[in-house]
This record gives structure tokens, sequence and C-alpha cells, in this order.
């Protein structure tokens, strides 16, 4: 099956590298015909996400700091007067302060909380009401989220209470919008070796522990999370709203490992 995005268009934000999930995310669209924008976070990473913009066509490559409502407000108001609306957006973008992914959460600061709840679950909503403006033919809006939002993940911390409020976000954000025709999702991903993922303390034991023990006995790929996003920005999902559908091998089912495993 070809051209699910055909005569799409749309915006991807938190392409870093081409490790991140948004490329595996970008790369799947593209495929299928979409017409894509790029945001990058600061010229650093501009240098490495332009030529990666090129090789999928997307024409348009704006800087923004989600931390900034004014230079979120402008990546809009150039996609409003490029391309008059949008069809769909990708937001793929967290952050917290590495020294407090590890240890305790109890010891986490007032002020990277807040940092991280603007982040990586506010700049979520803030997004969504200014692409819902240039949706008029209603539109799909996805998130990323991870697990450690519901169960508690070692080091995961201020992150996954930012994840809590996101998955919560998606399911307001959805019923807003529902009346509209635009519909809001987010992919709980499993652990992808990624320059965020890499924050985390102790990633490399996450990683591998859910490798041996998830129904599939293996992580997904970004190319995997990719092609979920394509069902859930195209028109194959256009009766899901407001869900969070787990693309982890099925990790998030499992209780226990067997008394085998663990030996292993
Ligand atoms: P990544 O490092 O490739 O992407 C994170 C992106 O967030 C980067 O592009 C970075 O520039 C952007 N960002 C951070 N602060 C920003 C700011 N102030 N303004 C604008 N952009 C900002 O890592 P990734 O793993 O691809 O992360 C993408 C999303 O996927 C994140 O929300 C992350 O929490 C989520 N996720 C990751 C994993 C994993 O294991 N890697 C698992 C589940 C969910």
């Amino acid at each position: 099956m070809e051209g699910l995005m055909k005569g799409k268009r749309g915006l991807v934000m938190g392409v870093a590298n081409d490790h991140s999930i948004a490329w595996g995310i970008a790369k799947q669209l593209s495929a299928h015909g979409a017409e894509m924008a790029f945001t990058y976070q600061g010229e650093a990473f501009g240098r490495r996400v332009k030529p990666l913009a090129e090789k999928v066509n997307a024409s348009l490559v704006l800087p923004c700091d989600v931390e900034d409502s004014a230079s979120i407000a402008s990546v809009f108001e150039t996609l409003g007067s490029e391309w008059g609306g949008i069809d769909f957006i990708v937001h793929a973008i967290g952050f917290s302060d590495k020294n407090e992914l590890k240890g305790l959460y109890a010891n986490t600061t007032r002020e990277n909380f807040v940092r991280t709840m603007v982040i990586s679950c506010y700049s979520f909503t803030e997004v969504a009401r200014h692409a819902a403006g240039l949706m008029k033919e209603g539109g799909s809006m996805i998130t990323l989220t991870y697990a450690g939002s519901t169960r508690v993940m070692p080091n995961y911390n201020v992150m996954g209470v930012a994840k809590a409020g996101l998955e919560a976000s998606v399911r307001y954000l959805a019923d807003d919008y529902g009346p509209r025709g635009i519909r809001v999702n987010a992919i709980s991903a499993g652990p992808v070796r990624t320059l965020a993922g890499a924050g985390i303390a102790d990633a490399r034991h996450m990683f591998s522990y859910q490798q041996r023990n998830s129904p599939l006995r293996r992580t997904v790929t970004i190319d995997e999370v990719g092609g979920s996003a394509l069902y859930l920005l195209s028109d194959l999902s256009s009766g899901v709203t407001g869900e969070i559908h787990y693309v982890d091998s099925g990790y998030h089912i499992v209780s226990m490992p067997t008394l085998e495993e663990l030996k292993q």
C-alpha cells in the first residue's frame, strides 16, 4: 500500500539526528507522499537536521524552541502564510536535566520539575492549539510518550510524571478538538537508543531488560514506530482518537519474567 499521505501536509518537530524517533516517522510519511516542514532546536541541531530534511524533501525547515511561546507562534505563522492549512503534526520533544534522571524521584528540584513539564508536556498543548487553528478540514496530531507514565521505571523519575500529564493532555485535547474532526493520539514507544534516551541513568540496562522480557524478545526500531505513526496520521485510523498506542514489542502487558528467564 502506497500514497497513504498523498496530498497531506504537516509539521514534524523533534528530529535531532538520524537516530531520532521523529526521523523514523518522517521517513515513513515521506515514503507515503506527505509534504513536511521540520523544526529544529538551535543552530547546532539545525546543521544536522537540514541535510535530513533535504532527503525527505521537507520544504520548510524552521527554528523552534518550545520553551519560548513566541518561537512556537512564529512557526505556525510561517506555516499559515506558506501553506494556508495543515493536516498533521508530530510532536517528538522531551527534556529533563539528566542529573535528575537518576536516583530518587523525591529529590527532583522545583526548577527542573517546571522546566521538564513545560518542554515535555505543556509544549504539546501549546503546539496543538496553534495547529488546530490551521486544521480547517480536520487533521491528526501525535505525540511520543513512554510507559514510565503509569509504572515506575528506574531513573525515569520526573519524566514519568511529565509523560502522565502528556497522556492526560492527549485525552483532553482529543475531546476539545474531536467535534472539529481533529484526532489526537500518542505512541508509547519502547526504549530506543537516541540522544534523549541516553540521558536516563542505566539506559542500557533498561534496554536489555526489555529486550529479554518483552513478548517479541526484542526492542523496537524507529522505522516500526514510524509505521504506527503513519497509521495514526493517515485516514487508516479515522475512527481513532484519545488513544495511547503502545509500540514496545508488547512489554507493557508483561507482569514478571518466568523463573527460567530470570536465571538467564
Ligand atoms: P531525540 O533526542 O532524538 O529527540 C528529542 C528532541 O527533543 C530533540 O530533537 C530535541 O531538539 C527536542 N527538544 C528538547 N528540548 C527542546 C526544546 N526546548 N525546544 C524544541 N525541541 C526540544 O530523542 P527521541 O528519543 O527520539 O525523543 C523523541 C520523543 O520520544 C521524546 O518525547 C521522548 O521522551 C520520546 N520517547 C523516547 C523513547 C526512547 O527510548 N528514546 C521512548 C519512548 C518515548
